[in-house]
């Protein structure tokens, strides 16, 4: 059986996407003009929803971890089901774009007034899987099989104090009934020209986890030092501390990883030596043991340095996302189609990225693919492109029906390759 679906099938999706590009294309500047932060998409996901349900889907389910939306199309000849994943949320930046659907949007986030604005590109992947549901309903006689449409809220996190995402859409059940054989996704990105599709097997993105480190010293006068304990020069030595757990302690030719500080507070004048000194910051890897190591060594880093200065230390780190890790199989399965789609030479294996993503929850349930999609026009250098999440990201709408090619052709030549 050959790995792809039959050529007329191929055709009939690029026609019908073909048809579908000025749909897209509104969709696309309609929910970037008006974006949403995570577990607050709730005009998003209407506009979802009413859509899945005009498309007729046999199942389309609202408010799944707050406002996800998961739709199912079901084929007209029973076989496996293969999941698509959107996420919906904006981010608390404040858009400089210049373009005329530019978000005015402002709100309160984690109390504070902020600027909304689609800077990581979830609009287009909202509007790119409205289409691939578009294009496969129509085509819903010739499927075998069923495909899962999620639409995922706060994939950038959740406001604090909330649960949501990827592993709160998994708590409430999108990955069952029915259970996806295999799920793929995929995200725009700066760093790749219009055309182009960046691809990785194994490791891809890399885990996300927060840090909190409070070295507790004793107050004293900033002029008799020896009459307290210094939180400020242990914090220090902390902060050298935790960059040599990288530098010198993990095995650097199995994986990278980096321990980032990226907040450090504590005093308020120049002559008190202050009572404790909050470090913050962040843990990246690519390998879940390496993870886990890194998150030890954290904590006898600065353990042992504040005893050795005989001060308290407490080290609380939080795990965010795991790695994404494309599941080898699958994306050795999947290249082909995505070289029939794009053209070969515009399939183009990529570096890791100490981005992360919670699409990996999926992953660690059902094998996944997860890959990028070039959205920089041709009149600009993608290597200097505004990057995801600034003011100034610009995503080229030429490159979206790739997107929606892509993933559709990906569907179904996975529902063909597994059928019976
Ligand atoms: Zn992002
Ligand atoms: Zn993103």
């Amino acid at each position: 059986m050959p790995a792809t679906a039959p050529a007329p099938l191929a055709s009939r999706i690029d026609a019908a996407v073909a048809a579908i590009v000025p749909r897209l294309v509104a969709w696309r500047r309609d929910v970037h003009e008006h974006p949403e932060l995570g577990n607050r998409e709730v005009r998003t996901a209407a506009i979802v929803a009413a859509h899945l349900r005009a498309l007729e889907l046999d199942e389309v389910r609202t408010g799944v971890g707050v406002t996800g939306v998961v739709g199912l199309l079901r084929g007209a000849t029973p076989g496996p089901v293969v999941a698509l994943r959107a996420d919906m949320d904006a981010l608390p930046v404040e858009e400089r774009t210049d373009v005329p659907f530019a978000s005015k949007e402002r709100t309160t986030w984690n109390g504070e007034s902020v600027g909304v604005m689609h800077a990581c590109g979830h609009d287009a992947h909202v509007a790119i899987l409205m289409a691939v549901a578009s294009v496969l309903a129509g085509l819903r006689a010739k499927l075998a099989g069923s495909v899962k449409f999620i639409f995922q809220p706060a994939e950038e996190m959740p406001p604090e104090g909330e649960e949501g995402g990827a592993r709160l859409m998994i708590k409430e059940g999108c990955l069952e009934n029915p259970a996806p054989g295999a799920i793929f996704g995929l995200h725009v990105t700066s760093i790749l020209q219009t055309g182009v599709i960046g691809w990785r097997a194994g490791p891809a993105m890399a885990s996300a986890d927060s840090f909190r480190i409070t070295v507790r010293g004793r107050q004293t006068h900033g002029a008799m030092p020896w009459r307290g304990v210094d939180p400020i020069v242990t914090a220090a030595q902390v902060v050298l501390g935790l960059q040599t757990i990288v530098s010198r302690q993990i095995d650097l030719t199995q994986e990278p990883a980096v321990v980032t500080v990226g907040a450090i507070k504590g005093g308020n004048r120049e002559n008190i030596i202050p009572d404790s000194v909050e470090l913050r910051g962040t843990i990246r890897s690519f390998d879940e043991s390496m993870r886990d190591d890194v998150h030890a060594r954290v904590h006898d880093t600065a353990e042992n340095i504040a005893r050795a200065a005989r001060a308290g230390c407490d080290v609380c780190i939080v795990k965010n996302y795991p790695v994404t890790v494309n599941d080898a199989e699958l994306t050795h399965a999947t290249l082909p189609t995505l070289e029939r789609v794009a053209g070969a030479d515009r399939v183009i294996p990529m570096h890791k990225i100490s981005g992360s993503e919670d699409f990996s929850f999926y992953q660690h349930v059902v094998p996944g693919f997860f890959f990028f999609l070039g959205v920089t026009p041709p009149t600009q250098d993608a290597r200097t492109a505004a990057p995801n999440h600034s003011p100034l990201f610009f995503v080229d709408e030429d490159g979206l029906p790739l997107g929606v090619r892509a993933l559709a052709h990906a569907a179904v030549d996975w529902l063909h390759a597994n059928a019976g």
